[in-house]
């Protein structure tokens, strides 16, 4: 089923929008039948599955590091995960960044990161609040070995994706202004939003990477 599921979202998205596995929880056997039907990035939010999976995946996809930064921080700054990422989707503060930026200093490394928008001002969740975005994008910019390549958001849950929507608008926008002041060391190139409930939703207003789990693997577990 994972080959279908992956080969008909494919051909659904429009061109330019890149198909992210959000595999949490998921298998490398599972993993590696996304990727062979087509799949490109592999999404992780927890570094214990990271580990359990990469073994047997190795570089087949690129990895894509979209859980909490800061709670998954003991493993996610070792010499060896920074190695493996190709991009941590889930920056939020200047302190997370400078950690990274340490660390990837020392691996000589520059690593690929999106700015997290908390873009439904919930307190509970992580991402940075959208009118704090541009500051912070301005502090991290001057980091050497961290390159800024977009931003990521989830939104709040909704039943209905629709609603979605305006959340999806604010953070477009946001991706747009940075795009426009052309700060130095900043390339504005992935606007990562959109999962399997909400991706339609997300692409109409702009998305150009959605990270689907469900749509490509079955109900989740976590
Ligand atoms: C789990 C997860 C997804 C995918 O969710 P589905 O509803 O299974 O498609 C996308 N992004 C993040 C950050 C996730 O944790």
């Amino acid at each position: 089923m994972i080959k279908e599921n992956v080969k008909k979202i494919l051909e659904e998205l429009p061109e330019g929008v890149e198909l992210e596995a959000a595999a949490k929880g998921r298998t490398a056997e599972e993993i590696t039948e996304a990727i062979e039907a087509g799949v490109r990035i592999v999404g992780e939010n927890y570094m214990r599955d990271l580990k359990k999976v990469y073994p047997f995946v190795k570089k087949k996809a690129e990895w894509h590091f979209i859980g909490t930064a800061e709670k998954e921080k003991h493993d996610l700054l070792k010499r060896k995960s920074l190695e493996i990422i190709d991009m941590i989707e889930t920056v939020d503060s200047v302190e997370i960044a400078m950690e990274i930026d340490e660390r990837c200093a020392k691996i000589s490394k520059i690593m690929p990161i999106l700015i997290e928008v908390n873009s439904g001002r919930e307190p509970q969740k992580s991402g940075v609040m959208p009118e704090d975005v541009e500051e912070l994008i301005r502090k991290i910019a001057q980091l050497k070995n961290v390159k800024i390549m977009g931003l990521m958001t989830m939104g709040p849950r909704f039943g209905n994706p629709e609603d979605s929507e305006p959340y999806f608008i604010e953070t477009k926008k946001l991706f747009d202004k940075i795009k426009n002041a052309g700060i130095e060391n900043v390339e504005m190139k992935y606007l990562s939003m959109g999962m399997s409930n909400s991706y339609k939703v997300a692409i109409r207003v702009g998305a150009n990477l959605v990270r689907i789990g469900t749509k490509i693997f079955g109900e989740r577990k976590y």
